[in-house]
């Protein structure tokens, strides 16, 4: 089957009559299984997939198909969607079904998009390379010895190796733009509270944010235009209304741009990448943009008070998981207290059990103020700086990661080389702001370099346009 990069490529040949939505499922399902050593997909929605193309094949011949019609989408294991297993790439989930949907994934449905399967994700969203799944590593379709980034590993690699045309994943610190980046795709975090979370499995609650990764921003914008708005479930969710994102993609505006000085001098910055942003900053210059060095005086902190902040909100979120309501349960109990502790030594993980021991250390009471209550603190100055700096900036450019994807165990042994892996991410994460990353170039190993936008809160519609017409100037001038 032909390699669709948009809805729009898959919707011209429906019209046409080249393809069906339900080839394009057969196809994608092929796909899956020809290239299961990936790992990407937990399980896939065979028949029900398959019904959701008839009925959009039918809903397309007679004139009523809603505007994800031929849209086959996967969804990260920590989005519910009733009757199916969810389980956070975890064992302390096995054997879970949920009980509803989540509304981001409902509103796909009834837009008419397929959802062929779960996807393979890092255990409860923690980490940077899908090594922390407990259904083994995703590989990256580009090399097979190196990681896809995470968490969301095997949303990025399903839409790399055109297992299905885009996935919805999560991003706390960076799971949706840093695996987009090691994997040559957009991935796309909307502002905190655009999309609403019910239904997403929790990790740090005020972090959380459902995210896209597609081949095409105008994709990522029609899935957003999609699943955003107020929820009757999500009284966090913002009130604002959804702008049609999609139509909105033309620009000729000239932006002013600031690009972090700090972070291009930042030591563990690979040359290859430097480089190939650098080069995007002076592309942008020539073509009209003022494009400005800016300062970010506390880009030492953000990793530190990510950490201190998503931890206390992971061993708080994380406390339900007790053996009593959902999922697993030891055998080898011999009374209550034992039946919690070895439900949750034997169920979770060991990066998701060190953070909820540093999370549950950051809130105890001897330590709360010199850690938690510090760090909440410390956000507010980096969120101020970045609104503030976003206001006199349209964007801010920097590199979505500091290397191209690394090799598989390179740093499993160093959770604070991994840790450091999240530093361009995680400051749109702390200050609620939108972020994407686009693929912008690959190094000399053929491994792709994603370039991070970050506009202010609601700026969807400009960040969107202006990443767009990156990309088709890359294009062009390739
Ligand atoms: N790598 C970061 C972490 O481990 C980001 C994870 C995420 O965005 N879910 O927390």
């Amino acid at each position: 089957m032909k390699q669709y990069n948009s809805l729009r490529d898959v919707r011209t040949d429906l019209t046409n009559g080249e393809v069906t939505c339900r080839q394009l499922v057969e196809q994608y399902l092929r796909n899956i299984n020809e290239k299961a050593e990936l790992n990407a997909f937990l399980e896939t929605f065979d028949e029900e997939a398959l019904a959701q193309a008839d009925a959009a094949d039918r809903k397309l011949a007679n004139g009523t198909a809603g505007k994800l019609a031929g849209m086959v989408i996967g969804i990260k294991d920590v989005l519910a969607y009733q009757g199916h297993r969810l389980q956070a790439s975890s064992q302390i989930l096995d054997g879970f079904k949920s009980l509803y949907t989540a509304t981001a994934v409902q509103r796909l449905l009834a837009e008419d998009a397929v959802i062929i399967g779960r996807q393979n994700c890092d255990e409860f969203a923690m980490g940077a390379s899908n090594e922390n799944s407990s259904f083994g590593p995703v590989l990256n379709a580009d090399d097979h010895s190196r990681v896809p980034g995470g968490s969301s590993g095997g949303s990025a690699v399903a839409v790399q190796a055109d297992l299905c045309l885009a996935s919805i994943g999560s991003d706390t610190g960076g799971s949706v733009r840093q695996p987009a980046s090691f994997c040559g795709v957009v991935g796309f975090k909307p502002t905190y509270s655009r999309i609403s979370r019910y239904g997403l499995i929790a990790y740090a609650s005020s972090f959380d944010q459902i995210g896209i990764i597609s081949k095409s921003v105008e994709d990522a914008a029609l899935l957003l235009e999609v699943m955003a708005g107020p929820d009757a479930y999500d009284s966090t969710v913002s009130q604002r209304d959804v702008p049609a994102y999609s139509g909105l993609l033309a620009t000729d505006t000239r932006y002013k741009i600031g690009y972090i000085r700090d972070c291009f001098e930042s030591e563990g910055l690979d040359a290859e990448v430097k480089d190939s942003i650098l080069s995007i900053k002076d592309m942008l210059r020539e073509a009209g943009h003022t494009v400005e060095a800016v300062d970010f005086p506390y880009l030492d902190y953000i990793v530190p008070t990510y950490y201190i902040l998503t931890t206390a909100e992971a061993s708080s979120n994380l406390g339900r998981y007790d053996g009593v309501k959902y999922g697993y349960r030891t055998d080898n109990a011999t009374d209550l207290s034992s039946m919690y502790k070895k439900t949750r030594a034997e169920g979770f993980g060991l990066e998701v059990q060190r953070r909820i021991m540093l999370g549950t250390f950051v809130l105890s009471a001897d330590y709360y103020d010199a850690y938690y209550t510090k760090a909440q603190k410390v956000r507010r100055l980096i969120k101020e700086k970045t609104d503030e700096l976003l206001q006199t900036y349209d964007f801010l450019i920097l590199p979505t990661a500091p290397t191209t994807a690394f090799k598989l165990g390179e740093n499993t042994a160093n959770p604070l080389a991994m840790y450091l892996a999240d530093i361009f991410t995680v400051q749109a994460s702390l200050a609620g702001v939108p972020a994407i990353s686009i693929p912008v170039g690959r190094d000399a190993n053929g491994l792709s370099i994603g370039l991070q936008l970050m506009s202010r809160s609601f700026g969807e519609p400009a960040l969107l346009a202006f990443s767009n017409y990156i990309l088709d100037k890359i294009t062009v001038e390739a």
